[in-house]
C-alpha cells in the first residue's frame, strides 16, 4: 500500500479494507496470463499497464525504450472498476471526445479514432491539485456560499412571507368580524324600527278607535235626545189634541142640551103664545145656532 493510500485509509473509520482507494494494484500481465495476483511495482507508460516485478524485469529486456514509472512515480489512483460490455476487462480508459469510459477493447473498437483517450489513473492523479478540481473546488465553494446566502435571505424573506400572511390572515379577521357586527347591527336596527313603527301603528289605531266609539257614543246619545224629544213633543200633542177635544165636546154637549131647551121653551112660548118670550128665546137661539157653526 502507497504511503497516500495509507494516509487515505486511516483518514476515515468509515474506509474498510473492501474500499477500492486501499486495494493494492496487481500486475495486469500476471492477470491477463491467469497467473494469479502479483503486487505491481512499476508502470509502463507505452503499454499503459502495471506490472509485477518480475514482468517487469522481462519488459525491460523486450522494450527497452518504454518508459517505465516506478512504484513511487506510478498512478496512485487504481479503478478496480470491470466493463460492462467485456467483464473481464478493467475499466482503464477515459474518452474526453465521447466523455466516456472504456477498457482495451472498447477503446480499440468504439474509440478508435478519438484523439483523446487517456489512461483514467494517469489522468487521476494529478486530480487534486490540477486547475480544474481547484476551479470547480471554488466554483462549488462559490455556489455553496451563495447557496447559503440565499438560504438566509429566503428564510428572511419566509419570516417576512410568514409575518405577512399573519397580518393578512389577522386583517381578514378583524374585516370579517367588523362586517358580521354591521350585519347584525343592521338587522337589529331593522327589527327594532319596525318593532318601533309596529307600536306607533297599534298606538295610533286605539286612540283612532277611541276616537270613533266616542263619536259613536256621542251619536248615539245625539239620537237617543232626538227621538226621546220627538217621543215627548208627540206625546204632548196628543194630549193637548186630547184635551182640546174634550172641551169643545163637553162644550158641544152644553150648547146641544142648552139648545134642546131653548127649542122646548121656544115649543112652549108658541103654544101659549108668550109672543115676548119667544122673541128674546129667537134672540138667544140665533145667537147659538151662530156660535155651533162658527165653532163645529
Ligand atoms: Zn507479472
Ligand atoms: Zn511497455
Ligand atoms: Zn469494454
Ligand atoms: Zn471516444
Amino acid at each position: 500500500m502507497t504511503e497516500q493510500n495509507k494516509m487515505i485509509a486511516n483518514d476515515s473509520a468509515s474506509v474498510t479494507q473492501h474500499d477500492d482507494r486501499v486495494k493494492e494494484m496487481y500486475c495486469e500481465e500476471c492477470a491477463n496470463h491467469g497467473d494469479g495476483y502479483s503486487t505491481a511495482v512499476a508502470f509502463c507508460v507505452d503499454c499503459v499497464e502495471y506490472k509485477c516485478v518480475t514482468c517487469l524485469k522481462y519488459h525491460k529486456r523486450e522494450t527497452q525504450t518504454h518508459i517505465i514509472q516506478d512504484r513511487k512515480k506510478m498512478p496512485q489512483s487504481f479503478y478496480f472498476e470491470k466493463c460492462s460490455t467485456h467483464p473481464q476487462q478493467l475499466i482503464k480508459f477515459y474518452c474526453s471526445v465521447c466523455s466516456k469510459e472504456a477498457c482495451q477493447i472498447c477503446k480499440d473498437n468504439e474509440h478508435v479514432n478519438c484523439r483523446d483517450v487517456n489512461h483514467l489513473s494517469t489522468l487521476a492523479s494529478g486530480i487534486q491539485k490540477s486547475k480544474d478540481f481547484k476551479d470547480l473546488q471554488q466554483n462549488l465553494d462559490k455556489l455553496y456560499a451563495d447557496i447559503k446566502d440565499t438560504e438566509k435571505l429566503l428564510n428572511v424573506k419566509s419570516e417576512v412571507v410568514d409575518k405577512q400572511e399573519e397580518k393578512a390572515t389577522e386583517t381578514c379577521k378583524e374585516h370579517k368580524d367588523k362586517l358580521f357586527k354591521a350585519f347584525k347591527q343592521l338587522h337589529q336596527d331593522l327589527i327594532e324600527d319596525f318593532n318601533m313603527k309596529m307600536k306607533e301603528t297599534i298606538e295610533r289605531l286605539k286612540k283612532e278607535r277611541l276616537e270613533l266609539v266616542e263619536e259613536l257614543s256621542e251619536k248615539d246619545r245625539k239620537f237617543k235626545n232626538k227621538i226621546t224629544k220627538a217621543e215627548t213633543d208627540m206625546k204632548e200633542q196628543v194630549a193637548s189634541t186630547n184635551t182640546n177635544f174634550k172641551v169643545l165636546r163637553s162644550e158641544h154637549l152644553y150648547l146641544v142640551k142648552n139648545l134642546k131647551v131653548l127649542t122646548s121653551d121656544l115649543d112652549q112660548a108658541k103654544k101659549l103664545g108668550q109672543n115676548c118670550e119667544l122673541f128674546i128665546k129667537l134672540q138667544l137661539a140665533k145667537q147659538m145656532c151662530e156660535t155651533l157653526t162658527t165653532k163645529y
